[in-house]
């Protein structure tokens, strides 16, 4: 059994709010939400952060992108704006090391974030 938390929850070992799966990621709703909508779209294949990237992994990091816009509209951020997050290393805020990209919105956002 995988010791991350978000390849259990791809995995469906760990239970999670589910709002959106294809064959490349997921996205959940987080267990700590920061904003009215704060979700997390997950990519199925374990990446631990930003620097562990490769060549190959630019349409999937694309493909992201694209899920968090998706379900910027399902959750009508549109108007209002929202965040796309992701957070790289501890000292940036990173808890769990399978990278991952944040939907914040709902709120307003203040620039330089914290
Ligand atoms: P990071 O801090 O790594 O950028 O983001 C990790 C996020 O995962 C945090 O916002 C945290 O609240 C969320 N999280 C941690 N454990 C769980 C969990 O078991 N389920 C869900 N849905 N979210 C989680
Ligand atoms: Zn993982």
């Amino acid at each position: 059994m995988s010791e991350c938390l978000f390849c259990r929850i791809v995995a469906k070992e760990v239970p999670a709010r589910l709002v959106f799966a294809d064959d490349r990621a997921v996205a959940i709703r987080d267990i700590n939400p920061q904003a009215p909508t704060h979700l997390l779209v997950i990519p199925r294949k374990h990446i631990p952060t930003l620097l562990d990237l490769a060549d190959d992994d630019a349409s999937l990091m694309g493909h992201l992108q694209l899920v968090a816009a998706k379900l910027a509209r399902e959750e009508k951020l549109e108007e209002r704006g929202f965040r796309v997050v992701i957070n790289c290393g501890e000292g940036a805020g990173q808890s769990v090391f399978h990278v991952h990209v944040h939907l914040l919105g709902g709120r307003p956002m203040r620039w330089p974030p914290g």
